[in-house]
């Protein structure tokens, strides 16, 4: 799968029970979402990535 706005291929984390695509050159974060609020979702997976970058970072 590639990345719907850049064309780079996604990277895919799994977090937790859940499994998102991710674009680590333009940020785009693809996660399956039926019930539960996108936005909320999406920030939490940001911020989730987000220390996952920090934690490879050292
Ligand atoms: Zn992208």
């Amino acid at each position: 799968m590639n990345c719907p706005r850049c064309e780079t291929t996604l990277e895919t984390y799994t977090l937790g029970d859940r499994d998102a695509d991710v674009c680590e050159r333009c940020g785009y974060v693809g996660v399956s979402v039926e019930h539960e609020s996108e936005r909320v979702e999406m920030e939490s997976w940001s911020e989730a990535i987000r220390r996952f970058h920090d934690q490879n970072a050292e």
